[in-house]
């Protein structure tokens, strides 16, 4: 998982897309988030299938579909979208990146997921202690969001849901 994270942040330096493969196909109401947490912060990790974004999961065919993808990414390129960090953390994001991906398979889209990645400045870590997200109220059809930890006391995974939105780090 750690390395599937450092790939991707990698890759969205470099503005490269990925590649998803097949075997790790997305579940329709589920969005994965990946945080890993050092001592200066935080790269923080989200994905959704588009269907539980968008409402549509194919690539866009009028001007209404695309800019509808459009204003999506710009509401996930706001960290508040995805995670509220403790305020005593004092977080900054330092880069970040969205993006809009097909998993094609034989030449048809199969897959079409948003991602939004975030690379966090703490001037206090330590603080990092727990999480909020407001994805359910900006996306109503996801009914669950996998949660990846890691952090220099461990690895651990948690699901959150609507009426689970606070996590403890
Ligand atoms: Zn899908």
């Amino acid at each position: 998982m750690l390395h599937r994270l450092l790939t991707s942040c990698l890759a969205a330096l470099t503005m490269v897309p990925i590649l998803a493969s097949a075997e790790e196909a997305h579940v329709h109401g589920e969005a994965v988030l990946e945080i890993v947490i050092d001592d200066a912060g935080a790269l923080i990790s989200f994905e959704a299938p588009a269907i539980d974004i968008v409402g549509f999961e194919y690539l866009p065919k009028t001007d209404a579909e695309q800019a509808a993808i459009d204003e999506k990414l710009a509401l996930l390129a706001q960290i508040e979208t995805v995670v509220t960090l403790p305020a005593n953390a004092v977080c900054m994001v330092d880069q970040s990146h969205v993006d809009f991906e097909a998993e094609e398979h034989d030449g048809e889209v199969e897959h079409i997921a948003f991602h939004a990645e975030f690379e966090v400045e703490c001037s206090n870590a330590a603080g990092l202690t727990s999480l909020t997200t407001s994805v359910f109220d900006h996306f109503p059809a996801l009914e669950e969001m996998e949660v990846e930890v890691v952090s220099p006391s461990g690895q651990k995974g948690a699901s959150m849901v609507p009426d689970r939105t606070t996590l403890e780090l």
